[in-house]
């Protein structure tokens, strides 16, 4: 049965913390039985407000995302927020995906420009294409009415952009263009986060800016996107060296304090990124339900 989604930017209007998950569209069967079985827990013990799936690099996703955008909604009932780039498509295919979502009863996109292809450091839009995500937003904005459309931000700065200035002008043109919430590059320490909301408060940035976060499972994973690792947490993963299992737990212990003390400063949502596995996010969850924070 087709579900109908609700526009994300509305939820936010409810005062209580939203809470989202990032899905990624799987490569194999291995990786579908994956998603499916976090999907079925999430969807059992988290009760997100709304889920996202992500768009694979160099916009080899196209089908996958749509594939599972649809399973996510439909048979699972979440309201969805599929994700899109403009990398590798031009105009018209981006808006034959648009459409294609909007037959669907999708109406959140989060609006991306994308990463340049491996092994390349600049970005080279499509020759018909868009070269900025304001450009995407604008696409949206000017061909499809009542789309909820989200943003990237940078509390640690793009790592592309030359300036924090410069980042956070670009980041006020795409709300501008029309996007109605921002989540932001996954971090560690909370004091990027909320002295990037208010930096963006203070640029006239007022959407919502959901902060997203990961509960790591491999010392490289949190180096991966941060440069600013807390020497607390650098401690503890040093001292668990190897063992997975502690590194896990050192993954919800942090994730869990991180959303405690942003929820105690007033900020009213966070984005999971779970990579398709479900036990991390249920724990943090529910420690969080246990403090009555949710
Ligand atoms: C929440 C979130 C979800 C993501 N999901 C995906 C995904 O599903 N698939 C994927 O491939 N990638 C994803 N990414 C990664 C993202 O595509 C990359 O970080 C990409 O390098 C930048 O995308 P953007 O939308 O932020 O780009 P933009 O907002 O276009 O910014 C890109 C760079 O250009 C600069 N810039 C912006 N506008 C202008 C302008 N008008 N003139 C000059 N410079 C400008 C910015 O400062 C920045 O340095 C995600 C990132 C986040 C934070």
């Amino acid at each position: 049965m087709m579900h109908r989604n609700r526009p994300i930017g509305e939820l936010f209007a409810q005062g209580r913390p939203i809470i989202s998950v990032e899905f990624f569209p799987p490569k194999d069967e291995k990786g579908g039985e994956q998603i499916i079985q976090a999907a079925e827990e999430i969807r059992e013990h988290l009760h997100p407000d709304f889920v996202s799936i992500t768009y694979g690099a160099g916009g080899t996703t196209r089908e996958r995302t749509f594939r599972y955008a649809r399973i996510l909604k439909d048979e699972y009932g979440f309201e969805v927020m599929p994700h899109l780039t403009c990398v590798g498509s031009n105009r018209r295919e981006l808006k034959e995906i648009i459409n294609g979502y909007r037959k669907a009863g999708f109406c959140n996109i989060m609006a991306l420009r994308g990463d340049p292809p491996g092994g390349e450091s600049t970005f080279t839009p499509h020759p018909d294409g868009l070269p900025y995500a304001v450009d995407l937003v604008n696409l949206i904005r000017d061909n499809f009415s009542g789309f909820s459309v989200g943003v990237a931000g940078y509390p640690e700065v793009h790592p592309e952009s030359i300036s924090s200035e410069l980042d956070l002008r670009y980041l006020k043109e795409k709300v501008d263009a029309g996007a109605s919430f921002i989540t932001t590059q996954l971090f560690y320490d909370n004091k990027s986060f909320l002295n990037f909301v208010d930096r963006c408060r203070q640029a006239g940035i007022h959407v919502p800016i959901i902060p997203g976060l990961m509960p790591l499972r491999s010392a490289k994973q949190a180096y991966r996107f941060c440069q600013n690792i807390p020497k607390e947490l650098e401690e503890a993963l040093s001292a668990a060296a190897d063992d997975k299992e502690a590194i896990k737990q050192i993954g919800i212990d942090w994730t869990y304090q991180q959303i405690a003390e942003l929820f105690d400063q007033g900020i009213k949502g966070v984005h999971l990124y779970i990579m398709n596995r479900s036990g991390a996010a249920l724990e943090v969850i529910k420690r969080l339900r246990k403090s009555g924070r949710v």
